[in-house]
């Protein structure tokens, strides 16, 4: 390995080795970045890679709230603003039990790549909290996320730092959140976007990571001469992500044999219709339920306690659509016993590293959620540059514009990978062409 890449991945490993999912992310972007940092002298000289891997800026903050019965809890906020060297930082906000620091900054650091590729004027960040969302009254939510919004407003505005949605922030959760930085700084500002439509939101912005995945799907599957017409596709997550992804592929002629959530997965031969996605976005979204309930709607439809929808049944295209470390090896294995010809990444780094190797290995075209996701944080973007002007754009308008931005994504990326002599390589592609452009702005703007 590059002796310059070496010696910060060993600096990031001792500084931060409990951060495993930062260092994890650290390590699959430097390795990818070999060639361009060996052709590139500028990139060590000006100290490049060191200065990418530390945030501009770490908050963390107490969030008190008092829930239903009286009680006074307590959690964590945080917001990690990575890297402004191309815009005003932008990542969402996620809300998980699982959430700490080093998740954040995981999910910080990808942001950067991903929003750079997708050629519009965005920095990397993420925040959220270790509140969890599930099984609290609707009270409770609306409480929380204001008390942690009375600390957040005063790190973010509309050209400092501007947070969406993610894992257990949605819709409801970005309302009470925009409610209450607009009751504290007395400004409707384009603060946060995934508004609801009649209060600043973009048409398909609701959609648009999961339709941003099927499109970057289709583009890699047409360098092979193929589609989803006809395939069987297993997605996992039943959230915001894998419901538009199902939604898309099966427009597109693909058949979704699989989805799930945190407590197991279904398995429908019979594909899982439009019909059917309208009881999962039911089940899901407003009734807040588990997906193991499907199976009383679908009596014909199987669900497996405790399993990843990896190797259950056969699928030529896998769509992780969940969370991090969703797909390891022995998944990526079975998967590929199984037929499959493409993994297109919906959610940020679910594959591990030996998955994604075992992958690149065995010829399966495969999308690291930094391109195929994209999506979403460009349609955020759109909604930003909607609320600047005073204007919304029709549907079909931002569908078009969602769609030529993959386009332009899957190209660049593999523009990328083709210069550096692996045309199929979409995580070298994708890597490299998001470093390229935040790392000349650096340069560009001094130390
Ligand atoms: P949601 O909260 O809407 O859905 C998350 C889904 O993943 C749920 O089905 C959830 O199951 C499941 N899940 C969460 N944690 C785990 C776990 N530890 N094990 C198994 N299943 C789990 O989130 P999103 O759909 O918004 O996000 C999904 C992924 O996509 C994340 O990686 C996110 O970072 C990424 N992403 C999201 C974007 C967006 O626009 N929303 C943009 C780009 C990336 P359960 O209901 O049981 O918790």
């Amino acid at each position: 390995m590059n002796q310059y890449i070496q010696n910060v991945l060993e600096t990031v490993q001792k500084n931060h080795g409990h951060e495993a999912v930062f260092v994890q992310s650290v390590t699959e972007v430097l390795t990818s970045l070999e060639k361009v940092i060996a052709a590139n002298a500028k990139y060590e000289k000006n100290r490049i890679l060191e200065r990418l891997v530390i945030p501009e800026r770490a908050i963390i903050f107490q969030v008190p709230w008092i829930d239903d019965n009286g009680d006074v809890q307590v959690n964590y906020g945080y917001r990690v603003q990575f890297n402004s060297a191309i815009g005003p930082y932008k990542g969402g906000i996620r809300f998980h039990p699982s959430v700490n620091l080093g998740v954040l900054k995981f999910l910080g650091f990808e942001q950067i790549f991903k929003n750079s590729l997708t050629t519009l004027p965005m920095g990397g960040g993420k925040g959220g909290s270790d509140f969890d969302p599930k099984g609290k009254s609707d009270r409770e939510v609306q409480t929380f996320c204001q008390n942690f919004m009375r600390e957040l407003y005063r790190h973010i505005g509309p050209s400092v730092d501007v947070p969406a949605g993610d894992i257990g922030v949605g819709a409801r959760e970005v309302g009470y959140m925009f409610g209450q930085y607009k009751k504290i700084v007395n400004s409707f500002d384009s603060v946060l976007t995934g508004k609801g439509l009649n209060w600043g939101g973009s048409l398909v912005r609701p959609e648009a990571t999961g339709y941003g995945n099927a499109y970057f799907a289709t583009e890699m599957l047409a360098t092979r001469g193929t589609s989803f017409e006809g395939r069987r596709v297993a997605v996992s997550g039943s959230g915001n992500v894998a419901q538009f992804t199902v939604q898309k592929v099966t427009q597109l002629g693909g058949k979704v044999v699989t989805m799930s959530d945190s407590s197991g997965a279904i398995v429908d031969e019979e594909g899982i219709d439009a019909e059917k996605l309208a009881y999962i976005m039911e089940l899901k979204n407003v009734k807040r339920g588990r997906i193991s309930e499907y199976v009383n709607f679908n009596k014909s439809a199987k669900f497996i306690a405790g399993a990843r929808p990896w190797g259950l049944t056969e699928a030529s295209i896998a769509m992780p659509c969940a969370t991090q470390n969703e797909l390891d090896l022995e998944n990526a294995k079975d998967l590929v016993k199984m037929g499959c010809i493409a993994v297109s990444e919906g959610a940020n780094m679910p594959s591990t590293i030996e998955a994604t190797e075992y992958f690149k290995a065995n010829d399966v075209l495969f999308a690291p959620g930094k391109a195929a996701n994209a999506g979403g944080v460009a349609t955020s973007g759109l909604e930003m540059s909607q609320n600047a002007m005073r204007l919304s754009w029709s549907r079909e308008e931002v569908d078009a514009k969602l769609r030529g931005i993959m386009k332009n994504i899957h190209q660049s990326a593999r523009n990328a990978a083709t210069e550096f002599g692996e045309p199929d390589n979409y995580v070298m592609g994708a890597n490299i062409a998001g470093f390229r452009k935040v790392a000349d702005a650096m340069i560009d703007q001094g130390v």
